[in-house]
């Protein structure tokens, strides 16, 4: 029997329950998988609101989807999936006098990118997914990418949400402004708004728990408390995003070093010569073009790009940078069109493709700890700390990343023998424990965060509670309990 049996739909939003696409949708980009009773395709707000009156009458979960390329589970549900992508998709106002954007969570990244690069603008937060991954499930992971260095991440760009709360009432939020029930909530929390700012994690960039503190580092940024939210509070019918205007003149610089930790002791001397981006790719994920045009299977290569404004500065940027890597690494290619600058990226922007491509017979790269961040201060004590480890437990790894905010992808591989008997694998299984609580345990002491921009979902969600005092994580449950007090927005996720 469905849960639609009896069910009249008025406004007819588009609903299916057939077997293909409810195991389409159990899965996403990441090892969970979890069969939704049905998949519903809104077109408009009435569609969502009708689809979260039925679920709040029958207690069922919702989880809104966008390209499903989260990494840690975050848009599965056994119950109904709200799929944006196939009618929620357009740009419905741009504004160049303002720079803004006004989108439909559904929008594809790369869609928009296209739309605002024939205006000369752009919305910096580039994740390696950009050509599918949409809006809403950018502001709802909080995501950013390579220019998260120079730029931040989507959070910064969020200027007004319009939404549906699970009762299926409206709601808005806009700066100072926002629906009094958002009002009411987020006014609790003004007294421990010093707290939030003091005792968050001390990183550039954070997709850990409710961003409580973004709310109010800059006055009362309502809109800021949907950034990472996962679809846990509301769910998002528009989204009002700040634009920038293209920069003039791009260079890009690959560098090479002999490893990674030689490529992280220059991090902090490199950060002052002001790139946009600081991305580092280890011999472990360079893909054969890239080794092919390095010459070499080894060592790391640091990308290294910067935006400037008139066409001198560039022999200035050379020379700059020459001197600050002196004998450590070599420049060993450089772009300065655009053409030039996508092809060397692209093997930057393979990285995990080239990750998952270590999966044969039981090997495979598992995403425990993919996400950390930790200051820029303390990267290479942190790196250093990894190596040890994966070296006490005998385990190839992957690691690549956002050097430059400290948010290194890393990737623990299994050994060929974890299926071959019960002790194998437990042993296995134990020492992938061990690993991932050691690992975290110095994340927590350095003040770093277990998810710089993927999110919790349902891998990190039980670790939350060691980033954050119990205060901060007691906030979240009040949020979650005030905004969706049946627990029907993708429960399990963020607050357990
Ligand atoms: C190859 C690859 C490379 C990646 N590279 C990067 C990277 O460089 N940087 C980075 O930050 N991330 C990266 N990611 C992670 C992921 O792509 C991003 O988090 C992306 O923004 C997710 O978008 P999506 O459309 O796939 O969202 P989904 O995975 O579909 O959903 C993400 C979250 O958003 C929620 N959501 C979606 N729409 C709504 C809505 N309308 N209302 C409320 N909630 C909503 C979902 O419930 C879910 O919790 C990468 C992933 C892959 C597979």
């Amino acid at each position: 029997m469905s849960v639609f049996d009896g069910v009249d739909f008025n406004h007819r939003c588009e609903v299916t329950t057939d077997p293909w696409t409810r195991e389409y949708y159990s899965v996403d980009s990441s090892h969970h998988q979890i069969y939704p009773e049905a998949v519903c395709f809104p077109k408009c707000k009435e569609d969502i609101k009708e689809v979260l009156h039925l679920a709040s009458r029958k207690k069922l979960p919702v989880s809104s989807r966008g390209a499903g390329t989260s990494l840690l589970g975050q848009s599965l549900s056994a119950g109904l999936i709200l799929d944006f992508t196939k009618y929620m998709n357009k740009i419905l106002d741009l504004d160049l006098q303002l720079n803004t954007v006004l989108v439909q969570p559904g929008l594809v990244k790369g869609l928009l990118e296209k739309e605002l690069k024939k205006h000369n603008k752009f919305l910096p937060p580039n994740p390696a997914s950009g050509n599918y991954c949409t809006i809403g499930g950018m502001v709802s992971n909080n995501s950013s990418g390579p220019y998260g260095l120079g730029y931040g991440s989507i959070l910064e760009y969020l200027q007004r949400i319009d939404l549906v709360y699970s009762d299926g009432s409206d709601g808005f939020a806009e700066g100072r402004d926002c629906d009094p029930r958002l009002r009411r909530t987020l006014s609790s929390f003004i007294s421990s708004s010093r707290d939030f700012l003091t005792s968050y994690p001390d990183v550039s960039k954070n997709s850990c728990g409710y961003r409580l503190d973004a709310v109010f580092t800059r006055g009362f940024d309502s809109q800021n408390i949907f950034a990472a939210s996962e679809g846990t509070l509301a769910i998002l019918d528009s989204i009002k995003l700040k634009i920038k205007d293209l920069p003039l003149f791009r260079s890009l610089y690959m560098v090479h070093f002999p490893n990674v930790l030689s490529a992280c002791s220059y991090a902090k001397k490199i950060l002052r010569t002001n790139p946009v981006a600081l991305e580092l790719l280890d011999e472990s994920v360079m893909d054969a073009n890239i080794k092919s045009t390095i010459a070499t299977e080894n060592g790391c290569l640091l990308f290294i790009e910067y935006f400037y404004q008139t066409e001198g500065e560039i022999d200035n940027l050379q020379r700059t940078l020459t001197d600050t890597i002196q004998l450590g690494g070599k420049i060993i290619d450089d772009a300065h069109d655009l053409i030039s600058i996508n092809n060397l990226w692209n093997s930057r922007k393979n990285a995990l493709n080239t990750a998952i491509k270590h999966t044969v017979g039981n090997r495979k790269p598992l995403t425990l700890f993919e996400d950390t961040a930790v200051s820029i201060n303390y990267i290479y004590d942190y790196v250093t700390h990894i190596l040890k480890l994966y070296k006490e437990h005998n385990l190839s790894y992957v690691i690549y990343g956002h050097l430059g905010n400290g948010n290194l992808h890393t990737r623990p591989i299994t050994g060929d023998d974890i299926f071959i008997d019960k002790w194998s694998h437990r042993k296995q299984y134990e020492a992938m424990e061990s690993l991932t609580l050691s690992l975290f345990t110095k994340v927590y002491d350095l003040r770093g965060t277990i998810t710089a921009e993927h999110g919790d979902g349902i891998s990190r969600t039980p670790y939350i509670k060691n980033v954050y005092n119990e205060h901060v994580v007691n906030c979240f449950r009040q949020i979650k309990s005030s905004l969706d007090p049946l627990n029907i927005l993708n429960p399990g996720k963020i607050v357990m």
